[in-house]
């Protein structure tokens, strides 16, 4: 998944000592686990809901179990049955237990003849947490209702009932019933030139973790991008996107010669109306992204690297826990790094790296000292909150330091030898760190501390000897910057004609979080940044400019608020509002004519911004 800030979707303390393996789970893989998933859906737009049957094949480990348990969400459950062999079905009793406001509802099911198979009628809520329904007005043809799944971290458990922890991989097939015209899309493998009639199958032939589980629908065209690569988007925005992302096959091409054969055979991008919460999510074979990429110039594009990367890193070898995730998103970072390198040069790779670096050097100290951790202690962790900046840009940047310690082809010869050795398997820190310690460390002694391992992985803060690339655009940039605020370079005079998207977000990020007002008022003068239709730079410019009292952006940054749902991109500019009375409310105005567009999980991050300015001193409820 692509995120790019440190969010805190939610914090609630978990009751860990009842959990042996994920906390963030009811499962029990050691006594039964899912090998495969045969579902059978229903997309009815009107209801706002799934009609699911989910057939889950099972492995019994423990003779004397007695049931196998679920994570659900909101579901109502119609019917449980155990199928055998000959394909009979029998009821099962089961229990749905009271929902935990975090982990939902544990459906337990009595199946002490532990049969081969376990058949679960359902139905999901119009509100189901992974789901989002958007009425025709709110996609960007207007034509067609549109739903798509967003499963990471814990969402699956709301629109199938599973063993939903990203410990246990499972194959799956689908078939998927929807209103003539409309097209789905799933994480397997899809066929561009599937009739619209209605009728669709699917079948994803490698073992995946639920969180990878991903459907879409809506009026979606196709364009082929490449020999394996396509892009699926709604039709006024697919031409659009198959440009933005013409390159495609250079950089599968480009990630087989660093770490192998890409084990996927399809990949095909999805890109989603603006209200998707994230950059982009990995959904095998298929990854969703957010149209806010599409910039014209290609300047995002790292956001398909960094999907694509996940191929290896993460679907091929995933965290066996929501703790370990650094596994999946900084071994991702890292690897999205070297994909841009090799097909868009090393100053654009390197940009990029200082971007986040230098981001996350300001931050990190405000976060709490355990979310400071690579290898953080589980208790209290939020599954979505290990999502986090620190995953990524500490996590890449910790492999960047292997990199440069033990040299880049001996690194690259390791790395491509991990992915081997793991893949398609669910592996916790520690496992990586015993393959570390074994395979890079002990063969090539003299090159680093294990300390030092130990220190990144487990303790807070950054290392002080911790590398950055050297950005000589981005030294000329620190220049002008201090030109410009002490007076010495006029608005106008920033030689900032050239600037990629990069470049822009590092002139703003270095500003002063309290910049002069008359100085932002000549930056907007000089160089039109109210109105630009490139939200990385909108959501910088406005959070400055709402910070320094500018009123005259108010209704351009309620625009992008409306218009995008993309986290990352919208919360900051509610964080900037609430700072003032006058702002927090035109920030409620905002959010109510903006809310029927966002996600649950974009609304429900936006409600707690307010929430909290409102009620600064509220305490949490007991527990
Ligand atoms: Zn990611």
């Amino acid at each position: 998944m692509r995120l790019l800030c440190a969010l805190a979707i939610g914090s609630f303390a978990l009751p860990l000592a009842a959990y042996a393996t994920d906390p963030h789970s009811y499962a029990q893989p050691d006594q039964v686990r899912v090998t495969h998933l045969d579902l059978d859906l229903k997309i009815d737009f009107p209801h706002k809901q799934l009609d699911g049957v989910a057939t889950l094949k099972l492995d019994w480990k423990d003779p004397k179990a007695q049931a196998l348990v679920l994570d659900t969400r909101d579901l109502k459950i119609a019917k449980v049955e155990a199928v055998d062999g000959a394909g009979k079905a029998s009821v099962l009793k089961y229990a749905l237990a009271p929902a935990d406001k975090q982990l939902g509802s544990k459906l337990t099911i009595q199946a002490p003849q532990h049969p081969a198979q376990v058949r679960i009628a359902y139905v999901t809520a119009p509100t189901a947490s992974g789901l989002q329904w958007l009425a025709p007005a709110q996609t960007a043809d207007k034509k067609a209702p549109f739903m798509f799944s967003q499963s990471e971290s814990i969402h699956a458990r709301s629109w199938v009932p599973l063993q939903d922890s990203p410990a246990i991989r499972f194959t799956y097939s689908a078939h998927v019933t929807a209103p003539k015209n409309v097209r789905v899309a799933m994480s397997a493998l899809n066929d561009a030139k599937h009739a619209l009639d209605g009728d669709f199958r699917f079948d994803q032939p490698h073992p995946i973790p639920s969180y990878l589980l991903a459907v879409a629908a809506g009026d979606i065209a196709v364009q082929e991008t490449g020999p394996r690569s396509a892009v699926y988007a709604e039709p006024s925005v697919v031409g659009k996107a198959a440009k933005e992302f013409e390159d495609t096959e250079k950089l599968i091409a480009a990630t087989e010669q660093l770490y192998g054969p890409y084990a996927w055979g399809r990949y095909d991008l999805l890109v989603l109306p603006p209200s998707f919460p994230f950059g982009g999510m990995e959904n095998p074979n298929m990854t969703f992204a957010t149209p806010t990429v599409l910039v014209g110039d290609k300047s995002l594009v790292s956001l398909v690297s960094h999907e694509l990367a996940h191929s290896w890193s993460g679907n091929l070898v995933t965290s066996a826990a929501w703790r370990d995730i650094w596994l999946n998103e900084g071994f991702t970072t890292y690897v999205q790094g070297r994909i841009t390198e090799a097909v868009y040069g090393k100053a654009l790779a390197d940009e990029e790296a200082l971007l986040s670096a230098r981001d996350l050097q300001k931050h990190i100290g405000e976060m709490p000292e355990n979310s400071q951790k690579l290898a953080p202690e589980p208790h209290g962790v939020d599954a979505d909150d290990t999502l986090s900046d620190v995953a990524y840009t500490k996590g890449s940047w910790f492999l960047r330091t292997l990199e440069q310690r033990f040299g880049r082809s001996t690194f690259d010869t390791y790395l491509k030898g991990y992915f081997a050795h793991f893949a398609f398997q669910s592996i916790d820190t520690e496992q990586m760190l015993e393959y570390l310690k074994a395979n890079l460390f002990d063969k090539n002694p003299g090159k680093m501390d294990w300390a030092e391992v130990k220190a990144w992985v487990y303790e807070p803060g950054i290392p002080k000897n911790a590398p950055l690339p050297a950005s000589p655009r981005f030294d000329a940039i620190d220049k002008e910057r201090a030109g410009f605020l002490g007076g010495s370079l006029a608005a106008d005079k920033l030689d900032a004609k050239g600037w990629n998207t990069q470049e822009w977000m590092y002139f703003l990020d270095g500003l002063p979080d309290a910049a002069p007002l008359d100085k932002l008022q000549q930056l907007d003068a000089a160089w039109h940044l109210t109105g630009t239709p490139n939200a990385e730079i909108g959501m910088r410019w406005y959070s400055h400019a709402i910070a320094a009292g500018d009123k005259a952006v108010w209704s351009a940054a309620a625009e992008h608020m409306t218009r995008i749902g993309r986290l990352y991109l919208t919360t900051p500019l509610y964080r900037a509002f609430v700072k003032t009375p006058e702002g927090l409310a035109y920030a409620e105005q905002v959010y109510a004519k903006a809310r029927a567009g966002y996600h649950p999980m974009t609304q429900d991050a936006v409600q707690r911004i307010i929430d909290k300015a409102k009620h600064p001193a509220a305490k949490k409820p007991a527990k």
